[in-house]
């Protein structure tokens, strides 16, 4: 812990000094022009691969960068409530899915069953996952080439959260009339490469 003890030290006498102006104007309120939906992997750092600054992303972060179907409930909504938020009371402009190499979310789809007993909220989660990995599964054997599955499901898993995403009304709803962007991004996280979808063309395009 000592080093985040020390992080936070260095933070206010550096960090916080240099964007002092920028913490004032933030103190009382947020614009975000993006919602963030990216992986809790610790890999994936939003505001760094953008180089962004507090006050620029709403950032939601899970397992596998998921999107749960729009549905009414009465139970604790994490990712549904953010992403209503982010719509509905910040008003953002964009919206990124943001998936990544290695990411250990896909590759729980893998897990044996006795393995995937030990974490059962993980795996109810990544039924929201499974058409990814039925989608990669086809293309891998449309092409016979199996060692391709792992990256083809992560970003298949990218393209169908996407979809997930116009399930929400209110995203439906702006994403027609052109307000709402919605983005797919694929981190590879050896690189440092970001790809972007292209959605008319169906393939993930280098960022450069
Ligand atoms: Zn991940």
């Amino acid at each position: 812990m000592k080093i985040l003890f020390d992080g936070v030290r260095e933070f206010s006498k550096n960090d916080f000094e240099k964007y002092k102006e920028l913490f004032k104007q933030l103190s009382t309120s947020q614009q975000p022009h993006t919602l963030f939906i990216g992986c809790s992997d610790s890999r994936v750092v939003p505001d760094l691969i953008t180089k962004s600054l507090p006050g620029d992303l709403f950032v939601i972060r899970n397992v596998a960068n998921v999107v749960p179907y729009y549905r009414a409930s009465s139970e604790y909504l994490a990712t549904t409530s953010a992403i209503e938020y982010a719509i509905l009371i910040l008003n953002v402009e964009n919206i990124v899915i943001c998936g990544h190499s290695n990411c250990g979310g896909c590759k729980a789809l893998f897990l044996e069953e006795t393995e995937l007993k030990k974490i059962p909220h993980t795996k109810k989660w990544l039924d929201l996952v499974k058409n990814a990995k039925v989608q990669a599964e086809i293309i891998v054997r449309n092409m016979g080439n199996t060692e391709d599955l792992e990256w083809l499901v992560e970003q298949e898993n990218i393209i169908e959260q996407m979809n997930h995403l116009l399930s929400y009304p209110f995203v439906e709803e702006r994403y027609n009339q052109g307000l709402l962007q919605i983005y797919g991004w694929y981190y590879d996280i050896g690189t440092g490469l970001v790809y972007n979808y292209n959605q008319k063309e169906k393939i993930f395009e280098k960022i450069e």
